[in-house]
């Protein structure tokens, strides 16, 4: 196997020789450390340059072994909810921990309170229920708005602009609860917008627009900005320059600070899995082969999404002599990772490696079917790898019961 490959996914496998590769168990996550840096170093020179502060939405990436490394780059960490706030606290004590969460719970709010700075609330009703009780704690209070303009087409479940959603607070939402609740307003120290989903600054840009547009009247009074994840910012050809105009441009005009708060822009083509043909098949026409990882399981948005993850030295369907579906150990038809081409077929034995496995992976797999979780490892810059941790029946078992 050709373990040099500059490709954006694959270009830290340079760093790792045969022979650790080899001693790897499969299937197995490798997070991809010399990655997590260069791409760290990118979202803290748009800090330094703009004085904006860029959080870690942990929803992504929660793997806090490796929050060490990262913690020169970050502000803080952004959390869905209780459990990745106290995370957070835990973690990166030192950092800013900002929460969104769609609604908030009676009996989870107090603690949250323990973990928290900056809360963000998704309505008008949310912020009249808990508001009072973060201003007095201290916390800084947010509004997340719905600017009610879609800029992606791909992913209609990652499209919170969408007719409908309950994701955020429409201008009709607002002006309706400000009419029965004027003292609403009081309790706000920023508003916060979620939008984009792996786009570029031009989607920024067209969404700060409408952000002006709709509530623009607000923003004067504000101390902060919150322009939410979804900005690929570490991808290759990302238009930085575009970004930083964003910025300055909303600091600027309202006097407000910025605050991003990408997922996947950390850990993005910052992570493998590592994976072995346990069979090969032919129906048909069609070649198969059943792998030691699931896509329901260990990638399941591969499923979700979809989207088709890409394999070193695979190409697309046809591309190269033969192709091949690659698929799970489950019984789900459709565990299917997708349709790649190879100059051989891989046979049983053969291990596959696929890219940019660092994101909404290890922090959203799961055992359907009873599929042992993969381990997680780290790839030093050294090119040594170590075991982060392992798992095994009983992190199945435990979650299905338990007898006295
Ligand atoms: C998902 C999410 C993020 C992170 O999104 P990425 O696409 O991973 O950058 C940030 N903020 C909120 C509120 C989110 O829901």
């Amino acid at each position: 196997m050709r373990l040099v490959d500059t490709r954006p996914p694959f270009a830290g496998l340079a760093n790792l020789s045969e022979g650790a590769l080899a001693s790897l168990p499969t299937p197995c996550y490798l997070l991809d450390e010399a990655q997590l840096r260069r791409n760290g170093e990118i979202l803290l020179g748009v800090q330094q340059l703009t004085g904006c502060k860029i959080l870690l939405a942990q929803k992504a990436f929660s793997n806090f072994d490796l929050y060490p490394l990262l913690a020169p780059c970050l502000a803080g960490t952004e959390a869905s909810g209780l459990y990745e706030s106290r995370l957070g606290k835990e973690e990166l004590p030192e950092k800013e921990n900002h929460v969104f969460c769609a609604a908030y719970r009676v009996d989870e709010f107090n603690e949250l309170l323990d973990y928290a700075d900056h809360i963000v609330f998704n309505s008008p009703a949310q912020l009249a229920k808990f508001g009072p009780a973060a201003k007095a704690a201290g916390k800084s209070v947010g509004l997340r708005i719905n600017p009610e303009r879609s800029t992606q087409e791909g992913h209609a479940i990652y499209d919170p602009c969408a007719p409908g959603s309950r994701l955020g607070t429409t201008r009709a939402q607002w002006d309706a609860a400000l009419a029965k609740q004027p003292g609403l307003a009081a309790l706000l120290d920023g508003l916060h917008f979620h939008t984009l989903c792996e786009q570029d600054a031009d989607a920024l840009a067209v969404t700060l627009d409408a952000v002006e547009e709709k509530f623009g009247d607000l923003l004067p009074g504000l101390k902060w900005l919150n322009f939410g994840g979804g900005h690929h910012i570490t991808r290759p050809g990302y238009d930085l320059t575009a970004l930083e105009a964003c910025i300055a441009r909303m600091q600027e005009k309202y006097g407000v600070q910025v605050y991003l708060e990408p997922g996947e822009a950390w850990a993005l083509n910052a992570g493998y899995l590592v994976t072995t043909v346990l069979d090969t098949l032919q129906n048909g026409d069609t070649s198969l082969a059943v792998l030691d990882m699931s896509a329901a399981c260990h990638t399941p948005d591969v499923i979700e999404m979809p989207y088709r993850p890409p394999l070193l030295d695979a190409g697309e369907p046809g591309e190269k002599p033969c192709t091949v579906r690659l698929g799970g150990p489950t019984c789900l038809a459709g565990d299917v990772v997708g349709d790649y081409s190879f100059d051989a077929p891989p046979a049983e034995g053969d291990r596959l490696i696929f890219g940019d496995m660092a994101i909404y992976t290890t922090c959203k797999n799961n055992t359907f079917n009873g599929m042992p979780l993969p381990p997680i490892w780290a790839l030093a810059e050294d090119g040594t790898c170590r075991e982060l941790v392992r798992f095994g029946y009983n992190d199945f078992k435990m979650r299905l019961g338990h007898r006295a």
